[in-house]
């Protein structure tokens, strides 16, 4: 057989037009990230269900020959309705959607990109108006984890120097780079002329705001993080790591400034 039926079940995470007024809607499951097919006019009745922030079953047609997958059904599951509460959230949706079709779903990394999606659409609803950019930025730091990109915010990654040790202190994440140095290696580095503007500060408040992020829900890290002395500097190595991580620039983090 060339051609069979599917199902999977998963997150609507983008959907755009081809210039024949086709849809491609972009499809997070378990399985992968799909790109699926929808013909019909703006009436279809599956266009109306397969729209970007909605977790639902599909039904695809994938033709062997030319890989090609037509979505053929929609049973919605579950909708969001935190998204709609202000700009702000449905920029923090976006941006995190974002970051998961710039990284390939955090390098193939489906099932945990598509929990961590729908436990930050679920989340959101809870959220203040004032704390939804950051957790966009608690977002991105927890997902560098899979993608392997976090740093070491325990100890110098080029001298290996811990950052509880007086004097290692202030460090510096050099933009582009993705690792903490310590005070004496970032002097180092500015000696061989690397830009002062360049380099974002950290305290030790910023790396224990980072530390516990890990641990914490998407509301209550972009709490700590908005409370914390440091939260520019968290910001910044946020994102900076992240459109490293992205190789771009992400347009959504733009947005918030
Ligand atoms: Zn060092």
């Amino acid at each position: 057989m060339a051609e069979r039926n599917e199902r999977h079940k998963g997150l609507v995470l983008h959907a755009r037009d081809t210039a024949r007024g086709d849809r491609i809607i972009d499809f997070l499951c378990d399985e992968g990230l799909l790109s699926l097919f929808l013909f019909g006019g703006p009436k279809s009745t599956l266009r109306s269900a397969a729209t970007p922030f909605v977790s639902a079953e599909i039904e695809a047609y994938r033709d062997r020959r030319s890989d090609f997958i037509k979505l053929t059904g929609v049973n919605i599951l579950e909708t969001y309705e935190g998204i709609q509460k202000s700009f702000s959230h449905m920029q923090t949706a976006s941006g995190a959607v974002e970051f998961i079709l710039h990284t390939s779903a955090f390098g193939g990394e489906y099932s945990q990109a598509l929990a961590m999606m729908t436990s930050l659409l679920r989340e959101l609803d809870e959220i203040d108006e004032g704390h939804a950019g950051l957790a966009l930025h608690v977002f991105l730091w927890k997902a560098l984890v899979p993608l392997g990109l976090a740093p070491d915010t325990s100890a110098c990654e080029r001298c290996g120097r811990p950052f509880s040790e007086k004097g290692s202190l202030p460090g510096r994440l050099l933009m582009g780079e993705r690792s903490l140095l310590c005070a004496a290696c970032s002097e180092e580095r500015r000696e061989q002329g690397f830009p002062v503007s360049a380099m974002i500060w950290f305290d030790a408040e910023a790396l224990s705001c980072l530390k516990m992020a890990l641990q914490r829900s998407y509301g209550e890290a972009a709490q700590m993080v908005g409370a914390s002395s440091s939260s520019s500097s968290v910001r910044a190595i946020i994102e900076s790591l992240a459109e490293s991580a992205a190789e771009g620039p992400l347009q959504s983090l733009r947005l918030f400034h």
